[in-house]
């Protein structure tokens, strides 16, 4: 696996996408952030090992930055995101003015914010959909936070009222956190039955309580990332009673891969998806429609 040559990897997943008749792929979950603070995610992975239970996590893509782009280029990606989160306070509106540099300086990403449950954080994320912010992350379990805080509150609100979607890992997997799970999600969601969420991994492992939320509340959404692949498949297996709902959700499940942080190649999260066997229609509408129509691009 490991020794296609990249540009073998790009003809491949361009004659993926060729094949359904799309004009690229849309991404929704890729990571792109300042430098010392990916290398510090690779660092994580490199030493996750206890976490999967003696899974090894190896980082595909461990390149430089204009190196990464360039990939998701020349694998046809239309758009991607710039998934970035903070651990602690203070660090939002830092890595929100990176963000921001980044997408003015790459076209083809849609503009990624975060936020953290601190003083202030309903004036940033104002001040970033203001400046044009077109999708933000959460991420509850490196966050540790609880997403029904009183302090994010107005910042559900801002989001949910200015329709910008929201990646949100809060999803058990790989490792469990005080807050992860679908209770406290739900819970927001009854506050913001318009929040536009994304769950992150399509909620893994707990796959079904978060398809229930996405039955129930119509701007819920979820993306692939690393759902569906043999790694994800040894760790969480996705339950095949739960395939039909997949197939009628098809118009609110949107790809997203982790690139460039995941153990395997791009294009095996694409043969993921394919080998579900929930045809070319369903294909079409994950790999590029619902984005491109969520994002209007
Ligand atoms: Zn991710």
């Amino acid at each position: 696996m490991s020794d296609v040559p990249p540009h073998g990897e790009a003809d491949e997943i361009r004659r993926f996408w060729g094949r359904l008749g799309l004009p690229g792929l849309v991404d929704v979950h890729t990571h792109f952030m300042p430098e010392r603070v990916l290398r510090k995610v690779w660092d994580y992975f490199d030493g996750v090992g206890p976490l999967t239970g003696g899974l090894e996590w190896p980082i595909t893509y461990r390149r430089d930055e204009a190196e990464r782009m360039a990939l998701l280029r020349q694998f046809g990606v239309r758009a991607f995101t710039a998934m970035l989160y903070p651990h602690k306070p203070g660090m939002a509106p830092w890595l929100n003015g990176w963000a921001a540099d980044f997408a003015r300086r790459t076209p083809d990403c849609l503009h990624t914010s975060t936020l953290y449950p601190e003083p202030g954080v309903e004036a940033y994320v104002r001040e970033a959909v203001e400046a044009g912010a077109r999708v933000f992350k959460a991420h509850v379990q490196v966050g540790a936070y609880d997403p029904t805080d009183e302090l994010l509150r107005p910042a559900w609100a801002l989001l949910a009222e200015a329709g910008v979607p929201v990646v949100i890992h809060c999803g058990s997997g790989p490792a469990r956190g005080k807050h992860t799970g679908p209770e406290p999600i739900a819970r927001v969601l009854s506050a913001h039955p318009r929040l536009r969420l994304i769950v992150a991994h399509m909620g893994m492992p707990e796959y079904e309580d978060f398809l229930d939320l996405a039955e129930r509340y119509e701007e819920v959404r979820l993306d692939t990332t690393m759902a569906f692949t043999d790694f994800a498949e040894e760790l969480s297996p996705f339950p095949r009673r739960a395939l039909p709902r997949l197939a009628a959700l098809g118009d609110r499940i949107l790809l997203g891969t982790d690139f460039p942080s995941i153990p395997y190649r791009y294009l095996h999260q694409l043969h993921a998806l394919e080998r579900l066997g929930l045809g070319d229609e369903w294909l079409r509408a994950v790999c590029h429609d619902n984005a491109a129509r969520l994002f209007a691009l």
